[in-house]
């Protein structure tokens, strides 16, 4: 299959089943199929005035449903190769015995394979834009490879200048500081504004008060970057963080002057009347991780009250050592399962959550205005997924739609992915990466890495 890209006049036709368009009024089409010219959506064509002749391709997908591709707020690209390797720890330990010594061991093909693998993983659920983490080094690395694999999203070099859980895996301020210029420079708005640059400190045990504050001041240069941290994850940390500032997290980051509606905060599970003051006074974003609280025994963050108060959320599989997978139907499916024994079964339905892993997403990371809804004009990152599986509603109608993407259905379920209006997965074949190659390259990049450590 040759990889096929709207790009240079190319138009292109999509005839799906029907479009959940996830736009304001959460339109369901039927009969209507999506025209996509130069990577954009440029109308929408309803079945009996189709000219195929006019397409340079037509994708007949009958049987399929058209869904704008999911856009998770938090996940870690380094850490796939480390999965199944650091289960059953709470947070602070899981950090000291395990990922930090395993980030800390990263080469630059260690790093390259694990971006490629959670790449291939995103897009084979669905995930169409991500805003990743990052590692300590090689920063190039990861946002080079989102380049060339044609996904949507932010990267950027993770910083830590203090290290107390383990100190070999840290840099100095300054050499933090001359490295995130340089790599801004270098990739924020590249491959026409696909891959952007995040500035990510680690979290504020990790991080000096010159550097999450001159991080802030830089990201002044780069319109359109993210500033992403964690926040707020468990007990453990919030109770360290308070012995060392005689603050709650985001009362030190208010103080501090890095929130606002460009900073994107994951987790937030522990949080007080006062701090979700903060967030939405300052409408600063948080990215919530369902699966990865649950497995590091963090708790349940209270989203139903962020919802109520005005304040963003949005969802992240966070990383595969914490979930142990990059699905975004995990998370949709959990975040709002575990809040009906607490809120009531009425909470999180799956409208709400499917918009909060689409739309919302877009709008948390400012590029709603490109993505997150199939709307002429946006750019054509879409998924066709088959919401008529043999463990899927068997009604037809619409009210079940919601129910069978968010409660139902698993990345199986995801057939094909277009990001920038470039076909990358098609009939469940990657168009971007050989997977058997990828994968046995990493358990060969995973065995030299620990033996690195
Ligand atoms: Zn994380």
């Amino acid at each position: 299959m040759s990889k096929s890209k709207s790009k240079n006049g190319e138009i292109f036709l999509i005839i799906p089943k029907q479009i959940v368009t996830a736009d304001s009024k959460n339109r369901i089409l039927k009969g209507i199929a999506v025209e996509i010219t130069d990577g954009k959506i440029s109308s929408f064509v309803s079945k009996e005035e189709i000219q195929k002749e006019k397409y340079d391709d037509v994708y007949d997908a009958k049987n399929l449903t058209l869904i704008p591709g999911f856009i998770q707020t938090h996940v870690h690209l380094s850490q796939t190769l480390f999965r199944g390797l650091a289960d059953d720890l709470p947070l602070l330990e899981w950090l000291r015995l395990k990922i930090f010594p395993f980030e800390n061991a990263h080469n630059e093909n260690s790093l390259r394979v694990t971006a490629q693998l959670s790449i291939n993983e995103l897009l084979m659920g669905g995930t169409t834009t991500f805003l990743d983490m990052g590692t300590l080094r090689y920063g190039d690395v990861v946002l080079s490879e989102m380049v060339s694999s044609g996904i949507r999203g932010f990267s950027g070099k993770c910083l830590i200048d203090l290290n107390d859980l383990y100190p070999d895996f840290k840099s100095t301020t300054q050499e933090e500081i001359n490295d995130i210029k340089n790599l801004a420079q270098s990739f924020h708005n590249s491959a026409d504004g696909r891959v952007r640059y995040s500035f990510s400190p680690r979290f504020v045990l990790s991080c000096s008060e010159e550097l999450l504050k001159e991080t802030k001041e830089i990201m002044k240069d780069y319109p359109g970057s993210i500033y992403h941290t964690h926040s707020s994850e468990s007990v453990d940390e919030i109770n360290e963080v308070r012995k060392r500032f005689h603050k709650e997290n985001i009362e030190y980051f208010n103080s501090i002057g890095v929130l606002d509606d460009h900073t994107v905060l994951a987790h937030c599970v522990h949080t007080s009347d006062n701090e979700r003051k903060m967030l939405k006074d300052r409408n600063t974003r948080i990215s919530h991780c369902p699966s990865a609280n649950l497995k590091l025994g963090s708790g349940i963050a209270p989203i139903p009250q962020y919802l109520k108060e005005g304040i963003s959320v949005t969802l992240g599989a966070d990383g595969a050592p914490c979930n142990n997978n990059l699905s975004i139907f995990n998370e949709m499916r959990l975040a709002s399962l575990i809040q009906k024994p607490i809120h009531g079964t009425k909470v999180l339905d799956a409208q709400t959550i499917f918009r909060m892993a689409t739309i919302e997403g877009a709008k948390a990371l400012h590029i709603h205005d490109e993505v997150g809804s199939i709307e002429v004009g946006k750019k054509a990152d879409l998924v066709l997924i088959d919401l008529d599986s043999y463990s899927n509603s068997y009604s037809d109608s619409d009210e079940t739609i919601y129910s069978d993407i968010v409660f139902s259905s698993t990345t199986e379920n995801v057939k094909s992915v277009m990001v920038d209006g470039r076909w990358l997965i098609k009939g469940r074949e990657s168009l971007v990466y050989d997977q058997k190659e990828i994968i046995s390259k990493g358990g060969e990049e995973l065995s030299k890495l620990l033996k690195r450590i």
